[in-house]
């Protein structure tokens, strides 16, 4: 094996990292095994002034170097100089817990200071079991940046902190749109400190945020001053502290697996190549499709990983974190992530990407991927391809439709999401597009979607498949989509908007359009008004119903039956000693009747009305189901 994913011959380091504030004096610790001699460099600010102290660094062992500073060093901008066989570089500290505009240099911090109001107090709301998370995936400036949004800090952090915001039909939006909506959990898009939109004219581009620069700061772009570093990180706690108060618990999308730039990343100028996996001719590889790939194997990646989502959880409060192309990074590396937040809070939330973006030198057996699920703790998990394109179709085959847009060929792939990936007797895996065994052990660690950031949005990729079809008809399978997604074990996920047929026009890679491309369009939660009903009432029922929230697969195994029936029908019961649910869903343009297999049912949701009330009733054993249309019943 020529592969480069070993490197023992670097000296690890165990200790704290970075500048370790006190009132009194900073030290400032940085690990540079390769590097003869290291630096210290002081700036007033964190733009363009000139350096007023460059200070020599000791080395302390272990390949690290330290250097102690005197006085009350909050404000303080800062950088490192090492000198690697000759040549010398300057880079941030990538442990940096502050920052000027665009990240350029760190800034020494009292965390203290940073604080809002009444910090002390903010408290999760609270969760016991991963299954009871409902996810809404969500970009922080797509949330505000619609003139009609009722939002005053548009594309900011602070929108977050707006109470009641209405768009101009009289529509709640903002913070409150969430909470009303009954989601538990709010997903952001990379918030931390990402290189492309130049903060200093955020105006002026977009992007998603998967270029990562600093990665233990906040973004610059949605603070009202990038340039002091306090400013970012005080706006970031309030979004936060307002979220938790509107009892949503957030999650934190964070991209390890590559970094924004390569040669000249702090993480390369600091320690040549020790960070990142190099193929069989020496060059980066590039398992992320974004020019390199991080070596998650490597002890002091590990650590690194490990010590900024803890700080994470620490300094931010933050809930969750949902890992970008989690299938890079190593199996051994997640399960240490899962074990260090165990220590602040076990019911942070853990799931990822179980893919890559290309081929990696990591031997596929350490790769963190979907079919190695089983080997992350029963607490990660990842996101299911399966049901997500067996409800819609293939994300890449824009015009290929999944099960409730007419491909009946995808219900085995429907029904394996049901059941949460988990071994469930009457799935014929053989039959599965993508997976051909469950690859879950338990349903907390599926997550169980239709749409995301990436790809059409549900409601283009419904236009996409059905050309022919009318609106209507998009509103009905949209509703279907819902109702799949919010009646299926595991964890569910919304991408943002979904409930307000949310359209990109078509575009299926929008991670450099412009605001008009990605805002939330808040005009349609009035024009969409019943969609976005129906997905607040399912959301109600979930919440309202164990028995779409089994703990485990031995429960799935026995609760969940599937009864016999057409291709484009599929119809199943859940229950337990006291309960019988029933979900039955008609994908096909043509109405039908269908014999329900006791008497005796109330009508909890319908094509129309979705929620925790009781709608109808059947007294026998027939159900006439219109064209495209899903129940969901409770036995009387
Ligand atoms: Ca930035």
């Amino acid at each position: 094996m020529s592969f480069m994913y070993e490197a023992n011959n670097y000296t690890s380091y165990t200790g704290k990292l970075g500048a370790l504030y006190t009132t009194d004096e900073t030290i400032f610790r940085l690990w540079a095994p390769t590097a003869s001699k290291a630096y210290l460099n002081l700036y007033p600010d964190g733009d363009a002034s000139k350096c007023e102290k460059k200070l020599e660094m000791t080395q302390i062992g272990n390949g690290a170097w330290e250097k102690t500073e005197h006085g009350n060093l909050d404000g303080v901008y800062y950088t490192y100089s090492v000198i690697i066989d000759g040549i010398e570089n300057e880079a941030v500290d990538p442990y940096a817990k502050a920052a000027g505009v665009n990240g350029k240099r760190g800034m020494v911090v009292n965390l203290v200071l940073t604080n809002p109001d009444d910090w002390e107090n903010d408290v999760s709301p609270s969760f016991s079991h991963p299954v009871d998370a409902i996810l809404y995936e969500l970009h922080i400036r797509d949330f505000s940046i619609d003139k009609n949004s009722g939002m005053e800090n548009k594309g900011k952090y602070l929108a977050f902190t707006e109470t009641g915001t209405i768009s101009n039909e009289g529509l709640k939006t903002g913070v409150e749109h969430l909470a009303e909506l009954g989601i538990t959990h709010v997903h952001l898009l990379p918030s931390f400190d990402y290189c492309s939109v130049d903060e200093r004219y955020p105006h002026k581009s977009y992007n998603w945020g998967y270029d990562p620069g600093n990665y233990n700061l906040p973004e610059g772009s949605y603070s009202t001053d990038p340039y002091n570093g306090h400013v970012r990180i005080k706006e970031f706690k309030q979004m936060i502290k307002n979220l938790h108060k509107n009892g949503l618990r957030v999650v934190m999308d964070v991209v390890y697996n590559h970094t924004g730039t390569t040669i000249e990343s702090n993480f390369n100028k600091l320690v040549p190549g020790y960070y990142y996996r190099m193929d069989e001719n020496g060059d980066f590889s590039d398992g992320a499709a974004c020019d390199n790939e991080t070596a998650s194997e490597r002890s002091m990646v590990r650590k690194f990983m490990v010590d900024s989502v803890v700080y994470w959880a620490t300094e931010y409060n933050i809930d969750g974190f949902r890992f970008d192309l989690m299938g890079l990074h190593d199996i051994e590396t997640m399960n240490a992530i899962r074990y260090a937040l165990d220590e602040i809070d076990p019911s942070i939330l853990l799931y990822g990407e179980g893919w890559t973006g290309g081929p990696t030198p990591l031997p596929e057996k350490r790769q963190a991927l979907k079919k190695n699920t089983h080997m992350l703790d029963k607490r990660i998990a990842a996101f299911s391809d399966d049901i997500r394109d067996g409800i819609k179709g293939h994300v890449f085959k824009h015009k290929e439709p999944g099960f409730v847009n007419g491909n009946f060929k995808r219900k085995t792939d429907v029904m394996f999401g049901v059941a949460a990936s988990c071994y469930h007797p009457q799935v014929d895996y053989q039959k599965l597009f993508y997976s051909k065994e469950p690859w879950a052990k338990e349903p907390s660690q599926t997550v169980t979607y239709a749409s995301a950031h990436d790809n059409l949005t549900l409601w283009d990729k419904l236009k996409a498949t059905c050309p022919k079809q009318s609106e209507a008809e998009y509103i009905k399978m949209n509703k279907l989509s819902a109702l799949l997604v919010l009646t299926s074990q595991g964890i569910s996920f919304i991408h943002a908007g979904e409930e307000l047929a949310r359209t990109k026009n078509g575009i299926d890679n929008s991670f450099i359009s412009p605001d008009e491309i990605n805002k939330l369009d808040w005009k349609r939660k009035k024009e969409y008004k019943s969609l976005f009903e129906y997905y607040k009432g399912l959301i109600a029922l979930r919440k309202s119903q164990p028995l779409f929230r089994l703990q485990t697969a031995g429960e799935i195994e026995k609760s969940i039956t599937f009864l016999p029936s057409d291709p484009h029908l599929l119809i199943y019961t859940i229950n337990n000693s006291n309960q019988t649910l029933l979900v039955a869903v008609n994908a096909d343009i043509n109405a039908c009747t269908i014999t329900l297999p006791e008497s005796g049912w109330n009508v909890l949701v319908n094509g129309e009305c979705a929620g925790t009330t009781v709608i109808g009733r059947i007294d026998d054993t027939t159900l006439y189901m219109p064209p495209q249309t899903g129940f969901v019943l409770e036995k009387a």
